[in-house]
This record gives structure tokens, sequence and C-alpha cells, in this order.
């Protein structure tokens, strides 16, 4: 029989201590996701890139579903949701499924980590609104981010919550089909799995998080073992650590009969690892001078400087100024920074012209305790459109639109100028404006985790870099008011009690 199944996603991760909100027209732009589409254009679009709905729609395809296409938004991480964007994207999403009705299967592609200025719980109010259209007996599929805070709500209302399994994260649309499967799955037999969700007790920071490294790589390594064995589907959750909710944090899900004794092998797991989510962390000047050291020492290929503070991929702007100075500071030969989003000086490059040399103010605008911006005398070395095809695993060959954009030259710093925000995970992201990271001796990148996907295999050597931005390496630096009493606020860290 051919089943009909509703299909969309609306997906943003928060990090509520971050400067800047996610409006309507920021999921209208899209910033590193798909700019958002409607209806049948969700389809085209999606085709072909490394997105949840991508893999999903490739299954459903081969599936012969008679696919019901509802609306697909994304915006780049910031602070919180407004309450009109997030009310505007529900209605019309549920208007087109109140239309798509009658059906067999709903399948949605949601982060997991969605704060609004309403309400904590988006996911959680999503599904519930979905449910009371499509009623009990629909079952209801969501494809989630690694780093999505689960709420038992949204356990509840969902039939199955299925996550990614690597960060830097080259698996989403990967995982969109293995959800889809399961939705198959679903309504073929009719089960309603038994289900399991437990909070872990200790945040993680990001870099760490990575499945490139012990201890995640494998812990995720053995929740497909687990899928062979006794669980119809296992999930890991690292959570977002900059999510000021009570549902913050990393959690497990399972689904089946075994769920329940999955969940706590698991957790025992997650438990004994706690020591090994570990490494060493530079500040801004040691980082530089270290990478300067490494060069001298021989190293082949760019030493990369990741700048995770600032990852526009955790609700940072990209735009601090930290490194940028350290590396002028330290008289640096060969050097290239990105990105580095700053709209007026993109402007000021583009009436200025290739070649001219003026004082730019660069970056700094976000108000972020020890940044500010920089004013220095820079070349205008090339100008771009910022269009360019990221064709790395992590963006899996999209489109992107940075917005006017430029590289300047500030004595042996190349910095990468751009409108528009997106996470510098592809190498094309250096090249369309005429920098060839693999011959470029230090490399900073505006990234934590996800610059890995296509830096690794060029890098000799991978620092992490602590200048000042909004999104704290360690989450016991955050201003913590509405965790869970007695959630750890790092591995082996202190326990968070709220003050009175
Ligand atoms: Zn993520």
């Amino acid at each position: 029989m051919t089943y009909r199944v509703a299909m969309g996603g609306f997906l943003h991760e928060t990090n509520t201590f971050a400067p800047t909100r996610a409006t309507y027209d920021d999921f209208v732009q899209g910033g590193g996701y798909m700019p958002m589409a409607h209806g049948n254009a969700m389809f085209s679009a999606c085709r072909g890139i490394n997105l949840g709905i991508s893999g999903a729609v490739d299954y459903g395809g081969e599936r012969e579903w008679q696919m019901l296409p509802l609306l697909w938004a994304g915006a780049i991480p910031s602070a919180h949701v407004t309450k009109q964007a997030f009310e505007d994207i529900v209605e019309a999403l549920v208007t087109r499924l109140s239309a798509a009705l009658p059906l067999d299967g709903v399948f949605l592609d949601l982060h997991g980590a969605m704060v609004c200025e309403h309400l904590d719980d988006g996911e959680g109010e999503l599904l519930a609104r979905v449910r009371a259209v499509v009623g009990p007996s629909v079952p209801v599929m969501a494809c989630l981010d690694l780093h999505g805070n689960i709420t038992a709500r949204m356990v509840d209302m969902a039939d199955m919550l299925v996550g990614f399994r690597t960060y830097p994260h080259v698996d989403m649309a990967e995982t969109g089909r293995r959800a889809a499967e399961g939705l198959d799955y679903l309504m073929t037999s009719g089960a309603q799995p038994t289900k399991a969700f437990r909070r872990l007790d200790y945040l993680i920071p990001i870099p760490w998080q990575s499945t490139d490294l012990e201890p995640a790589a494998s812990l995720y390594a053995r929740l497909a073992e687990l899928e062979g064995e006794s669980v119809i589907s296992a999930s890991l959750f690292m959570g977002f650590p900059a999510a000021d909710i009570n549902d913050c944090g990393p959690s497990l899900v399972a689904y089946g009969p075994d769920a329940s004794a999955a969940v706590e092998q698991l957790a025992d797991e997650f438990a004994r690892a706690e020591a090994s989510f570990a490494g060493q962390v530079y500040s801004a000047d040691k980082g530089v001078s270290e990478a300067q050291r490494l060069v001298r020492s021989g190293a082949v290929g760019p030493v990369v400087l990741a700048d995770t503070q600032d990852n526009p991929g955790a609700g940072g702007d990209s735009n601090t100024t930290g490194m940028l100075r350290a590396l002028i500071e330290a008289e640096v030969t060969d050097a290239a920074l990105g990105l580095l989003v700053d709209p007026d000086a993109a402007l000021e490059a583009h009436t200025a012209g290739e070649g001219a040399s003026l004082a730019f103010t660069l970056g700094g605008q976000s108000g972020v305790v020890g940044d500010s911006p920089y004013r220095v005398i820079a070349k205008v070395e090339t100008l771009s459109d910022g269009r360019l095809t990221a064709r790395g695993p992590y963006y899996g060959g999209a489109s992107l639109a940075l917005g006017p954009s430029a590289c300047l030259r500030i004595g042996g710093v190349r910095v990468v100028v751009t409108t528009h925000k997106a996470q510098l995970a592809d190498r094309e992201m250096f090249r369309f404006v005429g920098i060839e990271p693999e011959t470029t001796e230090i490399l900073v990148v505006k990234s934590s985790t996800h610059f890995r996907a296509d830096f690794t295999s060029i890098a000799s050597h991978i620092l992490i870099c602590l200048a000042p931005g909004p999104m704290a390496f360690s989450p016991s630096d955050l201003p913590w008011k509405h965790l869970m009493p007695g959630m750890r606020l790092g591995p082996l860290g202190d326990a968070f009690h709220p003050v009175n």
C-alpha cells in the first residue's frame, strides 16, 4: 500500500546567553541551513544535501510514499526564537498538516534545542500541536540533532525520536534516512514500542563532544550494537550546554521491549566515561605562539586554531576580534581567519575596490565582555558576492550565500569578511576569496568541531583556543539560573544549585 506521509522541518539550537535572537527573517535566510521552503519547493531544495529531511525524502521516494510537504525552516543558532517567528512558522506548518489529512505518518526534521521567547520547549510544543491534529494513532517520527536538549514532553508526543551519531554532523542525511526507515516500520507494523528516556547528569564542553575523539566515538558505536541486540532504536544526545532551561543536558532515548535496560546500560557507560571528556585548551595568545612554534618546527600542513567561543554554530555572531588581535600582535607571516561577519566592513571594501588600503573598524559589534571592534589599516585583496558551493562532508554540497564578502590583508594575516553568518566548516569558505587553506601556515576557524569534517585531513595540528566570545567553552562559566538542580557544570565539575 502507498503510505501518505506528511514531511516537514523546523530547526533551531538556542543559546539563551547569546547576543542576538532568531527572527522570522533569519529562518527565511537560513544562515548555513537551506533557506525556508514551503510545499513542493522543500523537496527540490533539500535534494542531495546533508540534512535530515534530505535522507528521509530519498527513502520515502524509494518506498513510493505519497509525500505531502509541509514546510522546512532552520536558522543558524542564536539566542531565543522570537514568539512571532515560532507562532508564524508553526501555524503555517500545522495548517498544511490539517489540509494533508488523512495521513499514515508524519516525519519531522527537528534540532531539539529550541527555546522561544514565550516557551522553553519549542519542539515539545510543536510536537504537541502536531499530535493534536493527527490524533494518537498516526505515528509521528522526529529526526534530531546530537545536540538536542530532549524533554519528557517531546518523548511523550512523538512515537520515536532518532538522533545523529556524529559530531561533526556528517550523518545528518543518513540519520534522516534511518528515522524514515523507523517510521516505515511503525506504519507497517502498527507497533507502539515501549519508550525509555533518561537525563544524564553532567554537561560536556562542546569541543570534547566530538565523535572524532574518545570517549564519544566508543559511546556512539555502542548505540548501533544495541540496535542489533535488544532495541529498535537508541540515541544518545550530548545536549547543547548553553540553554538555560531545566531540560538542558545530555540524555538517552531508546525504544523496544528492552529499552529501559539499554538506557541503564548506556547511562552506566556514560558515567564511566566522565573523566575522559577532557583535553588541552589555549588562550588566544598562547594558541598563536604554539602554532608559530609548530610551524617553525616543520609542521606539515596548516595548524588549525578553533575560535570555539565565537562559534556561530553555537550562537556566536562570528565577529569577535580576540584571535585576530593575537595573530597581528604575534606578527605571524602566513595566516588566514574566517569568517568575520561584518556587513559594514564588507560594504566598505566593495566601495573601495580591490587593491585599496583603508582604515577599517572590524568586528566586535556584539558587546561581548572582553571583546571590542578592532581598528586597523587593511588592504582589500579580493572581493566576492559571497556565493559558493560548500563541497566538504559537513555542508555536503550545499549552496551558501554569504552576501558581499572580501579578503582583507593585514601584514601576514588575511581575514575573510562576510555579510551573512555561517559556520566555517568547509575549505571552500576560504577558497571563494582566493585563500588556499592547504598551503596557509595558520588557519583560525570560527567553529568548535564541525570544521574537523573538512580540515582534519589537511591539518598538522588542531588547537582549541579561548578568545572572549558568547559561547563559553566551559559551561561552568555561564550564569545559569534554571538548570536542573544537581546537574554538574562539566565532567567532574561542580553541581548546579539555584541561588534563591
Ligand atoms: Zn549539532
